[in-house]
């Protein structure tokens, strides 16, 4: 069995969830098939609860009948029997009706989550509707039935594995089950999600949970690229990564990739490949246990990251410092991505800063405190990196007009940060791909 999973622009258009029915049907393997949200709908949803949570409800109101208004065109291209059309319009006036009955109730977290879920739930709806249709046969198995975190916001592989296997073993006559990426349970029992392009996660966490043959994650570009491509115009993409490259990518900020979405299938090891809906028969990266070869093979830059240096003279040769630094870090649950030592001053980065006030306060106990928001993380990633004769010195040579904040060098052998100001991400990613791809 093997997990396919479509992301919101593979969805986003009547014609493209044709086309999704197309490759589904393309090969005969039983699948689960992991949709999105309709390209825009996560992102509309984000607005209506954050004007529902200022009390704009009229703003809300606006949107929503927006929104409704795109769905309604969308059935009606998407669908042409009479009757299918009649049940798309229902489900677009129950999932409609939900969003105009919390304009009237108070704005809450949970609230929240139920709003963001809405767009997974239709989309799974309507793509269900296009099958039967086409006469496919299928069956929708809801997220909310078998996904769940526990009270870390962790999702439970176990649970989610001993559930999905006794829902398929109740369906075996089944080839295609179709299911929400994104949406899960919580610990305590709520609608909950996995992030901001969660659905990759789900995907990953599902295939890993059935030992699927293969976790295809479809998208709207041929594979994972050397560099981003919504900032280099010449990037190109990548055969073979592995699975240690692709986590490396996707954490420091590869879009095409939720952060996390890699260690379930690679604790599983199940292969992920990432393949473009506009361009099926494209080779698309395969991410795997074998890298295909070393040295560099990619960049990729994360933002909104902040660096707190914390300077004391008690840290000279005081043993004990470093270790209560990282508990004030481990108190506010805040990871930390990049560390640098010196004699007298640590430097770290965050990409959270949500209690930034609190850590920086009892930080200051030990010495002073200096913060620095909007820096961005860039990383040059590759296996054995860190062994690659002249990776070092082409690096420096390209950076050589970027001022660097911080560097990370040796922590794992497959990475290499570096801390920069944002404004100069842009001229960063440009002139890496000259100096360690040759792309001008
Ligand atoms: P989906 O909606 O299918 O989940 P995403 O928008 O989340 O798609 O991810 C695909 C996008 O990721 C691409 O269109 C591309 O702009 C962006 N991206 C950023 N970095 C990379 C990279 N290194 N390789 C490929 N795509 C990348
Ligand atoms: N629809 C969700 C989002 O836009 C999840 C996803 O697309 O992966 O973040
Ligand atoms: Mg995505």
């Amino acid at each position: 069995m093997k997990v396919m999973k479509f992301g919101g622009t593979s969805v986003g258009k009547p014609q493209r969830m044709r086309e999704v029915a197309a490759l589904i049907t393309s090969t005969e393997e039983p699948k689960i098939v992991v949709l999105s949200a309709l390209s825009g709908t996560t992102n509309a949803l984000v607005e209506i609860s954050t004007l529902l949570s200022t009390n704009d409800r009229h703003g809300a109101q606006d949107k929503i009948n927006a929104l409704e208004q795109h769905y309604q065109q969308f059935v009606t291209e998407l669908l042409q029997d009479a009757t299918v059309l009649e049940k798309a319009k229902k489900i677009l006036a129950e999932h409609f009706e939900f969003l105009s009955i919390i304009l009237k109730i108070s704005f809450s977290e949970a609230l929240n989550k139920d709003i963001l879920a809405q767009g997974e739930l239709l989309s799974t709806k309507l793509f269900c509707l296009h099958l039967e249709e086409q006469q496919i046969n299928h069956r929708l198995l809801p997220a909310l039935d078998f996904m769940s975190l526990d009270n870390q916001d962790e999702p439970q592989v176990g649970t989610i594995k001993v559930k999905l296997a006794q829902i398929l073993q109740r369906h075996k006559e089944v080839g295609v089950f179709v299911t929400q990426g994104y949406i899960t349970r919580n610990a305590k029992g709520e609608v909950d999600n996995l992030k901001r392009g969660g659905s990759d996660y789900s995907a990953s966490l599902i295939a890993a949970a059935i030992n699927a043959s293969v976790c295809e994650i479809w998208t709207d570009i041929d594979g994972m690229h050397n560099n981003d491509p919504r900032v280099v115009k010449t990037t190109r993409p990548i055969e073979q990564l592995s699975f240690e490259e692709a986590a490396e990518l996707a954490y420091f900020g590869a879009k095409i990739l939720h952060p996390a979405s890699i260690w379930p299938a690679q604790f599983y090891n199940v292969p992920v490949k990432l393949l473009n809906t506009m361009d099926p028969s494209a080779k698309g990266t395969l991410i795997s246990e074998e890298a295909g070869s070393n040295g560099v093979k990619a960049v990729a830059a994360k933002d909104n990251i902040t660096a707190i240096k914390i300077k004391s003279s008690r840290m000279l040769l005081a043993y004990g410092f470093l270790r209560k630094v990282f508990e004030v870090f481990e108190k506010y649950r805040t990871s930390i991505d990049m560390i640098t030592t010196s004699e007298v001053a640590v430097s770290v980065t965050i990409d959270s800063d949500i209690y930034i006030q609190q850590i920086t306060k009892e930080l200051e106990a030990f010495g002073t405190v200096e913060i620095d928001t909007n820096q961005t993380i860039v990383s040059i990633v590759g296996n054995e990196i860190t062994e690659t004769k002249d990776v070092m010195f082409r690096l420096f040579e390209a950076i050589n007009a970027i001022p660097v904040r911080m560097v990370s060098y040796g922590g794992s052998r497959h990475n290499i940060s570096l801390l920069i100001p944002r404004s100069y991400k842009e001229q960063t990613l440009q002139v890496l791909n000259e100096g360690l791809f040759g792309l001008e």
